[in-house]
């Protein structure tokens, strides 16, 4: 029985394309294939430039992401290995920089301040944690793309990875600039480019499935904000309990 790859297109009989070298059997994503083992350890054969990924992950992101997800995935890192591997590098910059993120925490009321000062200490546990958060409401927003939630959960690994290295760049420049007042503006432009870049992969991941651009503007913008929004609203509450 000829089978199409989903890397390249070729059509064969074999299991791995002759073109390309994908397996043929490469199917969707599901929540097994995430929690699987085969998965898993797949983290430490990173057989893939982690560098052609990165670069196409800044460059067409959600196109990137979206084709991986649909079964491009020869010339892409397994995300969940990425992820793993920028945090480690993330961990190792963190304890060994002069610089850190806290030191630019600078929110002039109590209650920004304290949450400011729980994100910066704890970026990585908040990007990793918020994953499945982040999954059920693009998986909610975008229904019509007819993707899978493990396949949302893909989509928003990669999100993170990107967000985690540019925490990892920011601290490299903190490290190299070594000016807390430059350092604040500094601060303040990466979490922008990670509200702008979020935003951005969410959009043209989707933009193949919706016509109206600005409602999938707008719907990207959500899907990338609400689940912040509703962490701070939580958390606001607990805090609230608390005292
Ligand atoms: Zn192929």
């Amino acid at each position: 029985m000829e089978i199409q790859c989903l890397n390249c297109g070729t059509k064969s009989s074999g299991n791995y394309c002759p073109v390309c070298g994908q397996k043929t059997s490469t199917h969707r994503f599901t929540m097994r294939h995430i929690a699987g083992q085969d998965y898993l350890v797949s983290i430490f054969y990173l057989k893939r430039s982690m560098f052609t990924t990165l670069a196409s992950l800044f460059t067409r992101p959600g196109h990137t992401v979206r084709e991986y997800v649909e079964g491009k995935r020869v010339e892409i890192t397994n995300p969940l290995s990425l992820l793993v591997v920028v945090v480690l590098a993330f961990g190792f910059l963190e304890h060994y920089a002069d610089y850190h993120l806290m030191d630019v925490v600078s929110g002039d009321r109590e209650l920004a301040r304290n949450l400011e000062h729980l994100l910066a200490e704890h970026p990585k546990i908040f990007y990793i944690s918020m994953i499945p958060f982040y999954a059920v409401i693009s998986f909610l927003l975008f229904r019509r793309a007819g993707h899978n939630f493990a396949e949302h959960i893909i989509m928003n690994v990669f999100r993170s990875v990107v967000l985690v290295v540019l925490t990892v760049i920011h601290l490299v420049t903190g490290a190299l600039v070594n000016n807390l007042a430059v350092m604040v503006w500094v601060s303040r432009a990466f979490s922008i480019m990670g509200v702008v870049y979020g935003t951005w992969l969410i959009y043209q991941y989707f933009s193949p499935f919706y016509r109206n651009k600005l409602l999938l503007l707008l719907r990207a913008l959500t899907a990338y904000l609400l689940p912040f929004v509703l962490f701070v609203f939580g958390w606001v509450i607990v805090e609230a309990a608390k005292g």
